[in-house]
């Protein structure tokens, strides 16, 4: 159970309604019933259920029973799409250990906004689903020109472009370090896009095979690519 509060032992735990409603309705569980939970930031620990009610009840923090796993310093940046599309980039991207999520608006990106609010909360489902002790975080939508205007050259890009098509897939050889995953929208990058990606030192062009995949696969795939050569 993913849980806000600083985790500690002896530390009450406080549950909102929903919380209540799932462990106490759902689950079924009583008072002495322990429950593992997280806040992304302390571990994972064992927790007793020290209070039950309809609309909220209490569990008092034990001890810990694993510390925090910290993802590898892998972003992912893509161009939301349909919604149900996108909650499956951000599940999928917490479950392949991304560390950061942004969302950008790019020349062909249709989105306007994006509930930023229910990504995050579909991030805190999977980490929970998942066994993970770290939630990434999910920024609001920001416009790619402006995220690259800032960018910290450190990080570099592995930029999915559809375009390279028969190049290998440059990872082998990769330094690790941090990185940064861009996909782009269904209508892929805009050729100023694209010139722009090319111009700048610390992006790296990669293909993801000769076929071209759906932004959502092309997040999956570059994400265990990634994982697969650079990560832990
Ligand atoms: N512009 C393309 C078109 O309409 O022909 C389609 C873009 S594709 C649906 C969406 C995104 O997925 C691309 O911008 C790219 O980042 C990524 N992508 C898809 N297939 C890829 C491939 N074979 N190699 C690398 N990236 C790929």
């Amino acid at each position: 159970l993913h849980l806000d509060q600083h985790l500690a032992p002896g530390q009450p735990l406080p549950l909102t309604r929903d919380q209540a409603h799932y462990l106490f309705g759902v689950m079924r569980l009583a008072e002495g019933a322990r429950v593992l939970v997280f806040n992304g930031r302390d571990g994972e620990w064992l927790a007793e259920v020290t209070g039950t009610g309809k609309r909220g009840g209490e569990l008092t923090c034990r001890e810990r029973t694993r510390p925090v796993r910290m993802p590898p310093d892998l972003w992912l940046v893509f161009a939301p799409i349909k919604k149900a599309r996108t909650d499956f980039i951000v599940e999928k991207a917490t479950e392949l250990g991304a560390a950061r999520i942004l969302p950008v608006q790019t020349d062909f990106t249709n989105a306007e906004r994006i509930r930023q609010d229910r990504l995050q909360a579909h991030a805190v489902e999977a980490a929970e689903q998942c066994g993970g002790t770290y939630v990434p975080e999910v920024e609001d939508l920001q416009p790619l020109s402006r995220l690259l205007a800032g960018w910290n050259p450190a990080r570099r890009i592995l930029w999915c472009d559809e375009s390279r098509v028969g190049a290998p897939a440059a990872l082998h050889g990769a330094e690790p370090g941090p990185w940064a995953i861009l996909i782009g929208p269904e209508g892929g990058f805009s050729p100023a896009e694209q010139a722009r990606l090319r111009a700048l030192p610390f992006v790296l062009p990669v293909s993801l095979g000769p076929r071209i995949l759906r932004a959502d696969t092309a997040a999956v795939a570059a994400l265990t690519l990634w994982q697969a050569t650079l990560g832990d």
